[in-house]
C-alpha cells in the first residue's frame, strides 16, 4: 500500500492504531498534528504527551523571538511562512518589534553576506552602518562595532499562547492527545510498526512522529538512530532599568547576547556554547551578575543599573551538527519514522513551517513547499554538516 493511499484509506475504530503518532505535544509536535489534519482531514492522529502542565518542555521557557535573520535560505524561508502564520494569529502577543543583528569588524563581511541572501528572500532588512546605528538607538555604544542588520518585520510573540493555540486548534481538528510516554519502538524490516507507551499500552501506526525536542534523541535511541541532538541548559532572565531609553527591537551580538523589551523591562540571555550538555536544569543565580549584566552594560551603559527580577532555564535541543534541524525519515532503515528536532534555538519560531513541511512528507511523501531536503538525516548518516553562518 502507497503513504497516499493509507492516508486516505478508511480509518479503523480502534482506539490501538492511528495513522500518524506523534511523540511529544508541545510547539512543534502540535504544528506537525494540525498541519497533518488539514492536508489530511481524514487521516487518524495521536499525540503522545506526558505533561500536561508542559512543566519542563523548551517551548514554555522560551523567548519568544522570531526572525528572519538567518544564512541558510532554507531557514529563511521557513521564518518567512512562520512569522506570517504567528503574526496572523489571535491572541499570541505578537509584537512586530523587528531584530537587530550587531557585529563587530571581523563579522561585517558575513553580515553582508547574509544580509544579500535575506533579501534576495524578500526580507524586509536595512544594512547600517555604524554612524547610522548609533543615530537609530543613541543609547548604544558602538565603539567596538562595524554594522547591524535590522530586520523590521521581525518580532516575538508568547510562547505558552501559540502552543496552547496550537494544542487547541488541532484538537478540534480531531487530534488525539493522549497523557502518556513513549518508551519503546517495535521496529520491523525497514518500518517502525509499534509505540509502547509508559501505562503499558501499545499503539500502531503507519507513521511515526519523534516531536520530543530536548528527548528526542532517546527516542531515536529506541530503534538505534543516532542522532546528534543534545540538551543544553540556557539561561532566560527578565530586568528592568531604572533608567528609560529609546524603544529597542530584539538585538543579538556575536558574543550570543540577546535580548528584547518585556512589559516594564527586558529578557534575554546569553547562551553558554560550553555548557555541558545534559538535563540540567538548574538554575545559577550568579550567572546574571557574572556574565549578561557586563555584557549589557557594555552594550547599553544606561543598564549599569539594571536589576535582575527572576531567572530561568530550559533546554536548547542542540543539533551537535551544525545547529540545525534535522527534518525527516531515517532512509532505508525507518522509512515511516520522521524527527523533527535539533532547532537549537530556533524551534519555536520554525515550528508552523516544520509542522507543515512534515505532514507534506507523511502526506504526499515530499517537500510541497519549501524544500528542506538539505536538513535530512541523509547528511547526519554521511557527516556532512550544513551550518546556519547567521548569528546564533
Ligand atoms: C531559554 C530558552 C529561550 C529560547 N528562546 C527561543 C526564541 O526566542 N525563539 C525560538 O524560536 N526558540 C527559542 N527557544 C527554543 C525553543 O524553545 C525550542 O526550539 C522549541 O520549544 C522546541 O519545541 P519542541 O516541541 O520540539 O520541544 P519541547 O517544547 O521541549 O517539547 C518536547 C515535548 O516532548 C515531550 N516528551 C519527551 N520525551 C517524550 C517521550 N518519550 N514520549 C512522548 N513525549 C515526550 C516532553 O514532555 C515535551 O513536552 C528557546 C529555548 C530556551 C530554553
Amino acid at each position: 500500500m502507497s503513504y497516499s493511499s493509507i492516508i486516505a484509506s478508511a480509518q479503523t475504530s480502534s482506539s490501538q492504531r492511528y495513522d500518524v503518532l506523534i511523540a511529544g505535544g508541545a510547539v512543534m509536535g502540535s504544528s506537525v498534528a494540525l498541519f497533518l489534519k488539514r492536508l489530511a482531514p481524514a487521516c487518524s492522529v495521536a499525540v503522545i504527551e506526558p505533561d500536561d502542565l508542559y512543566e519542563l518542555a523548551s517551548t514554555l521557557r522560551a523567548s519568544g523571538g522570531a526572525r528572519r535573520l538567518f544564512s541558510c535560505p532554507e531557514n529563511i524561508e521557513m521564518s518567512n511562512f512562520s512569522l506570517g502564520f504567528i503574526s496572523a494569529l489571535p491572541d499570541v502577543g505578537w509584537k512586530k518589534g523587528g531584530y537587530l543583528f550587531i557585529v563587530p569588524p571581523a563579522g561585517a563581511d558575513a553580515l553582508k553576506a547574509n544580509y544579500e541572501m535575506q533579501r534576495q528572500h524578500g526580507v524586509r532588512v536595512e544594512l547600517l552602518d555604524r554612524p547610522a546605528l548609533q543615530a537609530r538607538f543613541p543609547s548604544m555604544h558602538t565603539g567596538d562595532l562595524a554594522a547591524g542588520a535590522h530586520s523590521l518585520d521581525d518580532g516575538w510573540c508568547d510562547p505558552h499562547s501559540l502552543l496552547q493555540w496550537l494544542r487547541r486548534e488541532a484538537r478540534s481538528l480531531g487530534v488525539v492527545y493522549l497523557r502518556d510516554r513513549v518508551v519503546g519502538l517495535g521496529h520491523a524490516g525497514d518500518a517502525v510498526r509499534q509505540a509502547k507507551l509508559a501505562s503499558g499500552t501499545t499503539l500502531s501506526a503507519d507513521f511515526f512522529v519523534n516531536a520530543a525536542g530536548a528527548w528526542s534523541k532517546e527516542v531515536c535511541a529506541m530503534i538505534g538512530m543516532p542522532l546528534p541532538v543534545e540538551p543544553l541548559r540556557r539561561f532566560e532572565h527578565y530586568f528592568e532599568s531604572p533608567n528609560r531609553i529609546e524603544p529597542l527591537p530584539y538585538v543579538k551580538d556575536l558574543a550570543r547576547l540577546a535580548f528584547r523589551p518585556e512589559g516594564r523591562g527586558y529578557s534575554g540571555g546569553l547562551v553558554n556554547s560550553a555548557e555541558p550538555r545534559g538535563f540540567n536544569f538548574d538554575v545559577d543565580h550568579d550567572y546574571f551578575e557574572n556574565v549578561v549584566w557586563p555584557a549589557l552594560a557594555h552594550r547599553f551603559p544606561a543598564f549599569e543599573a539594571c536589576r535582575c527580577v527572576r531567572t530561568w532555564s530550559g533546554l536548547y535541543e542542540q543539533s551537535e551538527l551544525d545547529g540545525n534541524p534535522v527534518i525527516g525519515n531515517y532512509p532505508g532503515r525507518a522509512e515511516n519514522f520522521f524527527v523533527v528536532s535539533g532547532f537549537s534555538g530556533h524551534g519555536m519560531m520554525h515550528a508552523p513551517a516544520a509542522g507543515r513541511a512534515v505532514a507534506e512528507l507523511i502526506v504526499h511523501r515530499r517537500f510541497e513547499t519549501i524544500d528542506l531536503s538539505r536538513f535530512g538525516y541523509a547528511r547526519v548518516l554521511a557527516n556532512q554538516p550544513y551550518p546556519e553562518r547567521g548569528i546564533l
